[in-house]
This record gives C-alpha cells, structure tokens and sequence, in this order.
C-alpha cells in the first residue's frame, strides 16, 4: 500500500492505533475509520488516551444532534496528514484529523497541528487543536479572512500533475502557495492565507476531507469536489476523493464557476 507517494512512518502507526483504540474503548459502537491498516486489538496501555476535554464538554450541544446514537456515528482519522513534508521536516504542515460524521455528512472535526510554532523560539507553546461542530462554530484559532479582490491558490506541495496546475493556471491566480497535508490547507483558508484551496486530482481521501470539512461549514465555508459535488461520508463509501477538492472560506461560487469543463471532464467523481 504504501509507496514513494503514499509513506507510512512508524509515526503514522503509532498515533492511529493510540486515536482508534482510545476511541473504541470509549465509543464501542461507533465506526472508525483510519487510514492505515492496523490492528487495534493488540495496543499497548501506554497508547490509550482516557481524558477528556472541560472546554468542549461545557457548551451546549447543537439541538439537532443531541438525540444521535452512538452505531449512527462514523469516525474518518487520519493518524498523520502531510506524511511527505514530515518526513522532510517540513513539521508544521503535519495535522492529526479526527472527523465525525453523522447520515453521511461530516458534523465535528478536530485538527490537531502539534508542531505548531516549532519554529517560533523556546517560549512559544507547540502545537494546536483546532476543532469545530456545524451549529456551534470553531474553536481554537483566529477566523481571519483572505486579503480582498486578491485570489490566492493553495495546492498540493508533493502531488502535483499537469491537470492539477492546469486547473490552477485557469483561475489566472494572484498567488499559489504549495503546501503538503489537506489539513494544513484548510487551516490556510480559515486564517486568511489562501482564499481558496484547489486539487484537481485524485489521491485525497475521506479521512483527509471529514475533519477539515466539518470546521471549515462550521465557519460558513464550502468544500466539493473539482466539479462541485459534495462528499459523502457513511461507512460503506468510496475512501478515494476520485474528483478532487475545491474549497474556500468564502466565495466559493467564483472559484467553482471558473473551474474549466475540461479539467471537470478529466476527473470522474
Ligand atoms: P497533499 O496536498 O499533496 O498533501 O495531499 C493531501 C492528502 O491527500 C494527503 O494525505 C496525501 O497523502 C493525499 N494524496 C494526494 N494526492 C495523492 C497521491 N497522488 N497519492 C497518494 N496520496 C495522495
Ligand atoms: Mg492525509
Ligand atoms: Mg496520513
């Protein structure tokens, strides 16, 4: 499975078994769904997680979602996105991806960032959890908009392609930022860096999209697929995102509308 493309560091593993087997133990009747193919019944103590966090647990819950079971709920995590910049130490591109979703659409997310600041000096505090609920809003890190009237592209680092800059190149952009992680890149969007996120490409999964999709709605944001499509994120779905990603905080009828056919006809959802 795993290939020049697609690495897996003894990181990846390790985290996902600690996130999958704290999650199980607690939630036994929730599906989750994590990238790497692991056993979780042979985790060690030390991997388990049994906390929780005060300041989530004191807002109130969304009216429409107190009433969910437990078996309703689908957990998308990706143990370590951005594994190619991790492995370059590229560290703060790195997120840890925890989406939940509920009737096939992604509700909660938590974007973890635990190199956040690594180059910020000693007394800067490392690492970030960013996370969000639809109907609550987000948390953990300033909501800035992107500079107005300027449109800045933020894509793929280490997974480019001729249709990826094709696409980009028709959108006739101010800038293009290339970073690694799809969580890294919403992160982009919410704080103003890039006004929208484009990736006209196949390779981007379901657990890269569930966590980051559910903080970017919950902050009035919108992500597709390249040609428009929502994502789907019950348990028997399809984990590869075959048509891209097409995000932005806001004005994401601009963007889409200029996505050319070509490029559409090129990634079949
Ligand atoms: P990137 O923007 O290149 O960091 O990609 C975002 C996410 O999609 C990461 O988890 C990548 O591993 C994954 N991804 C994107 N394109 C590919 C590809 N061609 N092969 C494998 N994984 C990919
Ligand atoms: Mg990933
Ligand atoms: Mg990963």
């Amino acid at each position: 499975q795993a290939g020049p493309n697609d690495l897996q560091t003894k990181a990846d593993r390790l985290v996902q078994m600690s996130i999958c087997a704290s999650l199980a133990r607690k939630f036994p009747k929730v599906t989750i769904i994590g990238e790497e193919e692991l056993p979780t019944d042979d985790v060690t103590e030390d991997l388990i997680e049994d906390g929780h966090c005060e300041e989530i647990l004191k807002k109130p819950c969304p009216a429409q979602y107190t009433g969910i079971k437990e078996e309703e709920l689908v957990i998308w995590v990706d143990p370590l996105d951005g594994t190619k910049e991790y492995t370059e130490g590229l560290l703060d591109h790195v997120t840890v991806l925890i989406g939940i979703a509920y009737g096939g659409k992604a509700i909660a997310g938590v974007i973890n960032q635990p190199y956040y600041n690594y180059e910020a000096g000693a007394n800067a505090v490392l690492g970030r959890t960013i996370w969000g609920v639809l109907g609550m809003g987000a948390f953990g890190f300033q909501l800035t908009e992107a500079p107005a009237g300027k449109h800045i592209i933020v894509t793929t680092r280490s997974h480019s392609s001729a249709l990826v800059n094709e696409c980009i190149i028709a959108l006739n952009p101010d800038h293009v930022i290339r970073v690694g992680g799809a969580g890294n890149k919403i992160i982009q969007l919410i704080e103003g860096k890039a006004s929208a996120y484009v990736f006209a490409s196949p390779g981007c999964k379901k657990w890269d999209t569930c966590a980051p999709e559910a903080i970017l709605h919950a902050v009035g944001g919108k992500i597709t697929d390249i040609c428009g499509n929502s994502f789907q994120y019950n348990k028997e779905v399809k984990h590869m995102n075959s048509a891209g990603v097409l995000a932005t905080l806001r004005n994401y009828d601009y963007y889409a509308s200029r996505i050319p056919n070509t490029v559409k006809e090129s990634l079949v959802p």
